[in-house]
């Protein structure tokens, strides 16, 4: 039976964090973030941006899930012809609308039908997204711990909430709420498999 910290090891072997969803955001070493503020007693919001500079990694290109087994169309039954892409589709979880991001599908344009490969296997990831009460999700985080947000807050907000969630990630229980108290705010989420769900930021009444 292997530890949680190995298996938060085995999700980042690299010891990188991608952070989804914006194209081009870097990503940020983490572990060695952490160890750094740590050793200084500071917290990684303190850091300015030149500081960051020696954690950030460029966020490699998007890479292209078109396997070998997959054909580059299939026919459709409206009598066009459905061609492989990668890109948002949308769904509907009963009255939920969930958005799937750079999911691997077969696509018409006239009938406007998706159809997935068997092996994309959409269930489960948009089971979680319901469960978590998300408005999208990007299919491309589904086997790696990824933090997401329902809340409309900065991404200065959301960049020093990620470096707190990891630092207490040890601590976050699969299938329960959790709450960590950062500054004047109480965070409050959900992590359901490897989804990390940031649902509520609550300001401290002093
Ligand atoms: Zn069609």
């Amino acid at each position: 039976m292997k530890s949680d910290d190995e298996d938060f090891e085995d999700d980042f072997p690299d010891g990188v964090y991608a952070i989804p969803p914006s194209p081009g955001e870097p990503k940020i070493k983490v572990r060695k973030l952490s160890d750094y503020c740590k050793a200084r007693g500071i917290k990684p919001s303190d850091l300015s941006e030149e500081e960051l500079k020696p954690f950030l990694s460029e966020r490699s290109e998007d890479k292209c899930y078109h396997s070998s087994t997959m054909r580059d169309s299939i026919d459709c039954r409206c009598g066009k012809t459905k061609v492989y892409q990668v890109d948002t589709v949308e769904h509907y979880v009963l009255e939920k609308k969930i958005l799937l991001h750079h999911v691997p599908h077969y696509y018409c344009r006239s009938c406007k039908e998706v159809t997935y490969d068997i092996d994309t296997d959409i269930i489960p990831l948009l089971k979680l997204a319901y469960s978590l009460q998300l408005k999208e999700i990007d299919w491309q985080d589904r086997n790696k711990l990824t933090i997401v947000f329902n809340a409309d807050d900065n991404d200065e907000l959301r960049h020093d909430i990620k470096c707190i969630i990891n630092e207490n990630i040890d601590s976050i229980i699969d299938g329960e709420s959790f709450a960590i108290i950062y500054g004047s705010r109480v965070v409050v989420g959900q992590k359901m498999g490897n989804i990390i769900a940031v649902q509520k930021m609550i300001e401290k009444v002093f």
